[in-house]
């Protein structure tokens, strides 16, 4: 078969290949512990799922508007103008079967060959993937534990050029766990404004923040015109089945996405974006429980993590998972997380998955009950104690 080039060498999400090499395993008789996996372990709220029940009896079983149906691009308006600072108008809120499609539409509308797309590495694995897909010019910006894997300001400044279109921010952040202060938020608007640049402000784990108060790039003066907010149901309330997700869009921005949706998935599942209206109005106990569960389980790995030989891990301020660096125990990230899978039963994602500047990290999901993270981390020291270390050097 003749093939595009484009599609010859389009990225992936090691996320679901390392949970089907998990399942393959376990479908031999392995148990498995996975902590290789993005989603909340909690089960969609009840009253969601009793409001899509009820559209599904009304009939809500046919095509909808493109852009999403009055009724939810109003309440996500609503909800967004209280959360993240800004006054969002329903107008510009699109959506979009699951968070992922609004990268993949950014990326479409902005990307082009000769156009340089900034991207934090590491970074959430799309970003990249759908840049170059576009024949854009993927820049990576590193995110350095040392930093406490926030953007260097400075760095961005000199990797924006006058090809550069759009940079991609994402906090709190996926694998890192890591938030932008409310200065590093500011600059970075600074730098967009005077270079005229878009921003992707990934903003999926907005509610999942333990330390300090969730903050919008789009909430700053001259942001809301040049920023993309992404945002979704996935994560805030166990919905990544249901694929729901938003963007709120710069007014010109409005008809290029309706384009694109018409031309790749019409609508967004009427009743799913009913249950959606009814996830952001109905109580939001179930949410406060969940970060609450999450709060505790982070002290708990971090804690874990830190007490193995050879591993130090920084305590993450969002999100739902740890990104320890791992380079004492002798092993890169890719060779430790091999080795755990095979060798200690426990499923971890290597921090090249993210990029390459996680090369010395795993990635450790705490999303899954405290007492199979207390069984993984033994298991994780009983390979380690197995395992001498030697400086300086990979082991395997
Ligand atoms: N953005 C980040 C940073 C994510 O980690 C994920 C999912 O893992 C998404 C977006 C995609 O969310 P959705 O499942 O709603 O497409």
């Amino acid at each position: 078969m003749r093939l595009a080039d484009r599609v010859r060498d389009i990225g992936t999400e090691t996320a679901f290949e390392a949970a089907g090499r998990a399942r393959a395993l376990e479908a031999q008789g392995r148990d498995i512990i996975h902590l290789e996996i993005g989603e909340p372990d909690f089960d969609t709220p009840p009253n969601v799922r009793e409001a899509a029940k009820r559209a599904l009896d009304a009939g809500f079983t046919h095509y909808g508007p493109p852009l999403g149906m009055p009724q939810l691009r109003e309440a996500i308006a609503a909800d967004a103008t209280r959360r993240k600072g800004f006054s969002v108008d329903p107008a510009n809120v699109v959506v979009t079967p699951g968070a992922k499609p609004v990268m993949y539409y950014t990326m479409l509308a902005l990307g082009e060959p000769g156009v340089e797309i900034i991207v934090p590495d590491p970074g959430f694995p799309i970003y990249e993937s759908m840049a170059r897909f576009t024949g854009a010019t993927v820049v990576p910006i590193p995110l350095r534990q040392e930093h406490d894997f926030r953007i260097d300001i400075d760095e961005l400044r000199d990797l924006v050029t006058e090809r550069t279109r759009l940079i991609v921010i994402n906090s709190p952040h996926n694998p890192c766990g890591s938030i932008l202060t409310p200065d590093d938020l500011a600059a970075i608007a600074d730098i967009a404004i005077e270079r005229d640049l878009i921003v992707l402000a990934d903003e999926i784990y907005g509610r999942l923040q333990y330390d300090g108060e969730f903050h919008s790039i789009a909430a700053l003066p001259g942001m809301p015109e040049r920023t993309i907010v992404l945002d979704g149901f996935s994560k805030t309330y166990s919905m990544t089945g249901w694929r729901l997700g938003y963007a709120i869009v710069p007014p010109e921005l409005v008809p290029v996405f309706s384009r694109l949706i018409i031309n790749s998935v019409s609508c967004t599942s009427s009743f799913s974006q009913l249950a959606a209206v009814e996830a952001l109005t109905g109580p939001q106990d179930a949410v406060d429980a969940m970060v609450q569960e999450f709060r505790a389980r982070r002290t708990l790995v971090v804690d874990g993590l830190n007490a193995l030989p050879g591993v130090t891990c920084r305590m993450p301020h969002g999100a739902f998972y740890a990104f320890p660096d791992v380079s004492g125990t002798g092993m890169s990230g890719p060779q430790l997380a091999e080795r755990l899978l095979l060798e200690a039963d426990v499923s971890v994602l290597s921090g090249t998955a993210f990029g390459s500047v996680g090369r010395d990290h795993i990635r450790v999901s705490y999303a899954n009950s405290r007492q199979n993270i207390t069984q993984a981390l033994e298991r994780m020291a009983a390979l380690l104690a197995r395992t001498a270390i030697v400086p300086g050097g990979p082991l395997s």
